[in-house]
């Protein structure tokens, strides 16, 4: 692809012109969701504007256009991954609805205490949670296969733990941390061979990868909407015919029934109604077709992908702190690695005063975590509208945070008071600046005796984790000593502990840390949507305030 094809398909994504933190976006979460083209923003402005109607209840012509525009899209899937009908793609709100829809529906129903599913340890919580649950209620085992140093499936491991007792596999295409692709068609030919089902998840995959379900012969397959260029709320679950029809209701109510009657009892509805119950995500379903013309459309762009995944993986490595999880170049530009001394959080949120986008945390597979032995990692995922000057910018980023940025700041004080910190956040007006000070404030915090880092102290967040120990003096005062590994939380602890140390407990339960991280123009790190866990200090604070121990 030219660099002016690249623009052209930038432009079509218009939230990728904005400035964020006052720098260019620079988007590289794209494996969490990406962004929309502007065709799938028309398509649903387009179906509210001109054809919004319910679908498949009412025979006006309004709810005509609106039910063949929603089945167009169906059909538009069943073409997309070569399903033999329109009926086996089953509308859900993602993969992790379809996945749960299998387990609760299909699982359920199939299923004896003693029967065996197999997944992997690579695979993201939709797929773990769901059969663990039924481990629970019908006694099944669920069995894990382990992984290569490249972080590839382990066939070897697959083989021993496969037994007449599997019913089924379910593993994903492509780890949302990993980026490989797993060998999933030896998986499908040996689990047929003890007569288990398939299901793939192929949430990272199908974006990148053409998928043809009758080619595979998977029994199942599972994808969301938002992380192919189309809307949030839709997913699909593909199943064979023979075996949805086997399946019972998922969930009930109207649209799924053929008829409901007090006296002569209910009968439900044929495929694929069958599982789609209430109004669905009519606007979402319509505009994903537009999503998926737009990958079709760039069907040659595979070439661009391949080299941006090789060019990125390469301008990673050179810098020479910095560690990959797995071995070997991912097939797809997800790349998952720490910063040997630096802590996860730190580097994003780095980034993200500079405009930059990446994913931080246990990525919804804390399983994986723990099997590779970190706590958590950085991710950047890349898509068809990053470029290389993109990579070529995080990368200097990330060589700056290393060599001079925040690391050689001059111990300060550890003497806060409320009124100091506002008075160094009033002259620090722009959000590179204010992530400065946060992180020079991090400096003084002192540190934490091992003995009060304890399982009552510690509030989990999904980037990072700190201990908060809290005591109530006499005189009613109240003392906090707290810690974290990342500088960003220590940061925002001084701010924290500058506010409510040595103040009565009375002050501190009315004390309105809203009001305060707003006038610090930092209201954001209260934001719930913070992996951080700022929040649930605060809450903590409050909780051992308004109860004291
Ligand atoms: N499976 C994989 C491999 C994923 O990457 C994700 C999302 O990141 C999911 C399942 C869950 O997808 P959703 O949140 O769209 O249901």
């Amino acid at each position: 692809m030219t660099s002016e094809q690249t623009t052209q398909i930038r432009n079509l994504f218009p939230l990728l012109n904005q400035k964020v933190n006052g720098n260019d976006c620079i988007y590289f979460d794209n494996a969490a969701t990406t962004q929309k083209p502007i065709a799938v923003i028309d398509a649903i402005k387009a179906y509210y504007q001109t054809s919004n109607a319910n679908v498949h209840r009412a025979a006006h012509t309004l709810a005509s256009a609106a039910t063949t525009e929603f089945e167009n899209s169906r059909k538009a899937v069943q073409t997309f991954i070569n399903a033999k009908h329109a009926h086996e793609i089953i509308w859900t709100s993602g993969t992790t609805e379809a996945i749960n829809l299998v387990a609760q529906s299909w699982g359920s129903s199939q299923l004896v205490a003693g029967d065996e599913v197999i997944v992997s340890h690579a695979e993201h919580h939709a797929n773990i949670v769901p059969w663990q649950q039924l481990e629970q209620q019908l006694g099944i085992q669920v069995k894990v296969i382990e992984l290569l140093d490249t972080g590839v499936l382990d066939l070897s491991s697959f083989e021993r733990l496969i037994t007449d007792r599997t019913r089924l596999v379910a593993v994903s295409h492509i780890s949302n941390v990993i980026g490989k692709c797993n060998p999933i068609e030896h998986i499908i030919q040996r689990a047929k061979q003890v007569g288990a089902k398939v299901l793939i998840d192929a949430a990272q995959s199908i974006a990148h990868y053409p998928l043809d379900v009758q080619q595979l012969d998977c029994d199942f397959l599972v994808f969301s909407a938002h992380k192919m260029y189309g809307p949030t709320g839709v997913g699909c679950l593909f199943g064979k015919s023979e075996l949805l029809e086997l399946m019972p209701p998922y969930k009930t109510g109207g649209e799924m029934i053929k008829k409901v009657s007090f006296n002569s009892g209910t009968t439900f509805n044929v495929l694929p109604h069958k599982f789609e119950t209430g109004t669905p995500n009519i606007a979402g379903i319509i505009s994903f077709r537009a999503a998926i013309s737009f990958i079709q459309a760039q069907k040659e762009a595979s070439g661009y992908e391949a080299s941006l995944t090789a060019y990125a993986y390469q301008q990673l490595l050179s810098i020479p702190s910095l560690n990959m999880l797995t071995n070997g170049q991912p097939d797809i530009a997800i790349f998952s690695f720490n910063i040997a001394g630096e802590h996860q959080q730190d580097v994003a949120t780095y980034l993200d005063s500079k405009g930059v986008a990446v994913r931080v945390g246990h990525h919804c597979a804390m399983p994986l975590m723990e099997y590779l032995g970190v706590q958590g990692c950085i991710r950047i995922s890349l898509a068809l509208y990053n470029t290389k000057a993109e990579v070529d910018h995080v990368v200097e980023l990330l060589r700056n945070f290393l060599n001079q940025g925040v690391k050689k700041v001059a111990k300060a004080s550890v003497n806060h008071s409320k009124e100091k910190i506002m008075t160094l956040f009033e002259s620090a007006k722009s959000w590179d600046a204010k992530h400065r000070q946060i992180m020079l404030l991090g400096k003084t915090l002192p540190t934490m005796a091992d003995e009060l880092k304890t399982d009552e102290t510690l509030i989990n967040g999904c980037e990072s984790a700190a201990w908060i120990h809290i005591t109530i003096d006499r005189e009613s005062k109240v003392n906090i000593v707290a810690f974290s590994q990342a500088k960003i939380i220590k940061g925002l602890l001084v701010i924290v502990l500058a506010a409510v140390n040595g103040k009565t407990v009375e002050n501190v339960s009315t004390f309105d840390f809203h009001e305060y991280f707003n006038d610090l123009g930092l209201l954001q790190h209260l934001s719930p949507s913070r992996g951080n866990g700022l929040l649930a200090i605060v809450e903590k604070i409050k909780r051992a305030v308004n109860k004291p121990l």
